[in-house]
């Protein structure tokens, strides 16, 4: 692997040495080793990313790949450190953060010419671990190198993962549902974007008013993160236009989850990538009946500030802070309001067309043009809210609904999206008027059925990493038993495509998984 680490070669570095932990200023990072593991093996890997980065089976397996992937051992030309940054925590400026458990190894060229940041979580102490201890649980980590491979195979901006390796050491965490801390496996996951950089990292040198260090941050991340704005050979008319870019993709982003039912858990302005990936999986958790209420996160179970419905709003709140922290360089109020704007309307036109593809339209109508059906808005509203009240499974109705076909009478089509015999029973009938106006909708169109079906599980996708699937993996897991993990790791490379053998992997949450610790909310520790 050939690397050229430019973030610590072109920014200014803490000048202190140690993990003792300590506020950094003036520095956008600290170098700082992993810290060795007792017994590194090699758990999981994704050859997707392997093959990014010229990696292949044989290097995966080799002892070398698990002790370099556990923090053991270093390659030629990696240079780790962990990265500072602040951020807003739950609506409240945080202040200094920083990698408190994750240190980057350096960044590789591959052999396209593409940059990818290698970073390893669980990997120790840095000067940014507070009072934590730099671990991570296998739990915790399973779940990041599961769901950021699956989001990308969903086709979700996001960051990536190359391995999952034991530690061979137990690590206390406190599991709040049994109330008594319990040894558990470690585990390092190597995550790998083309930057980690968030939110935060600007914010972090605004509240100083380290104004020298955060203008050099901005035009370094343009430079190297942001090439297509190169061209532009005034700087601030470039930085107004990253700001537009940052709230593009950050909107692209979040109409994914909405698409897919993902529920980030934890969007605290240190867990917003720049680049618009989701990024920091930690209490996330997927949708399973219907509700946009719902948060996976037990930390804010009262007042659910990051609950699914929620998240566009926040994701604007969270740029409109990336805006404040960026005004002394910008200095145009204006063109940040622009871009805030710029984030509503990208938002909303990318909700739209990613909602009209999962009803199977090919128009979005509106108001009047929408005929006996009504205008699109408004059966996309009812459906959601019949949705909501008949508690269904949000991502088998959507396949359901592929297979509804306006001209065959279909009975007990839909039984299954129900989580309860009784919702089931006083939603028929809406159900019922709510496929005739469908239907009425769909023939409007004139798209034959299987072709209309077709396109919709293109976009409606069959396998999510549910919470209590994760669980059974990570029990497994914990159990010495990877087979679970790896069955489902294939299943979620064709998250659309119905799959033999993959029944166990698209089931609806049983019931017994309902409040069950890990299968439905987890705390911001894990
Ligand atoms: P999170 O809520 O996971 O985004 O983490 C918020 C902050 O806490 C970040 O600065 C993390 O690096 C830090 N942190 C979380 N867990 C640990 C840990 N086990 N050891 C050290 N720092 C941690
Ligand atoms: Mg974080
Ligand atoms: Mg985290």
């Amino acid at each position: 692997m050939k690397f050229d680490n430019r973030f610590v070669h072109e920014l200014p570095g803490d000048p202190e040495s140690g993990r003792h932990v300590r506020p950094v200023h003036e520095a956008c990072y600290s170098r700082v080793d992993p810290l060795p593991v007792r017994a590194p093996a090699l758990l999981a890997w994704s050859r997707e990313v392997g093959e990014l980065l010229g990696l292949d089976e044989t290097d995966a397996r080799s002892r070398e790949f698990a002790e370099v992937f556990a923090g053991n051992r270093l390659l030629p030309g990696m240079e780790p450190y962990a990265a500072c940054y602040g951020g807003h925590q739950f609506g409240n400026w945080a202040g200094q953060l920083g990698d408190g458990r994750a240190i980057t190894l350096g960044e590789v060229i591959n052999r396209r010419g593409e940059r990818w940041e290698l970073q390893l979580k669980g990997a120790g102490p840095t000067p940014y671990s507070r009072h934590a201890d730099g671990r991570a649980v296998l739990r915790s980590s399973l779940r990041e190198f599961l769901c950021s491979e699956a989001m990308h195979h969903l086709g979700v901006p996001t960051t990536r993962a190359l391995s999952l390796v034991g530690s061979g050491e137990e690590v206390v965490r406190d599991m709040l549902y049994d109330g008594h801390p319990r040894p558990e496996p470690g585990a390092v996951v190597c995550r790998v974007a083309p930057s980690f950089i968030r939110f935060g990292s600007f914010e972090i040198f605004a509240s100083r008013g380290e104004e020298s260090v955060l203008e050099r941050l901005i035009d370094f991340t343009i430079a190297r993160d942001f090439s297509g704005l190169a061209d532009d050979t005034d700087p601030a008319s470039r930085r107004v236009r990253w700001f537009e870019e940052v709230c593009r993709r950050t909107a692209l982003m979040v109409a994914h989850w909405m698409r897919v039912g993902f529920v980030h858990g934890v969007m605290n302005t240190d867990n917003m990538s720049i680049l618009g990936l989701t990024i920091d999986y930690g209490p996330y958790g997927w949708i399973d009946d219907f509700d946009p209420d719902w948060t996976p996160n037990t930390t804010d179970a009262f007042h659910r500030r990051y609950r699914f419905g929620e998240q566009p709003r926040i994701a604007h709140w969270n740029l409109w802070q990336l805006a404040n922290a960026i005004y002394p360089v910008v200095r145009d109020v204006g063109a940040l309001e622009r871009g805030l704007a710029l984030y509503a309307e990208a938002y909303e036109a990318e909700h739209r067309r990613l909602m009209r593809e999962k009803l199977g339209l090919t128009r979005w109508l509106d108001g009047e043009e929408g005929g006996a059906g009504g205008a699109d808005e408004a059966l996309l509203g009812d459906l959601h809210r019949l949705l909501r009240e008949g508690e269904m499974d949000m991502t088998l109705f959507f396949r359901r609904l592929a297979g509804f076909d306006p001209a065959a009478v279909q009975p007990g089509l839909f039984d299954d999206v129900f989580y309860d015999a009784a919702r089931r029973e006083a939603s028929a009938g809406e159900l019922e008027r709510w496929l005739q106006r469908y239907a009425a909708r769909v023939d409007g169109e004139g798209v034959p059925q299987a072709l209309r079906s077709e396109r919709m599980n293109q976009v409606n996708p069959l396998y999510v990493p549910r919470n209590y699937l994760a669980q059974q993996a990570i029990d497994a897991a914990e159990g010495g038993d990877l087979s679970v993990l790896e069955q489902w790791l294939e299943v979620l490379r064709r998250p659309y495509v119905e799959q033999p053998g993959g029944e166990r992997f698209a089931g609806k949450r049983p019931d017994w998984a309902r409040n069950k610790p890990g299968c439905s909310m987890l705390s911001c520790s894990s």
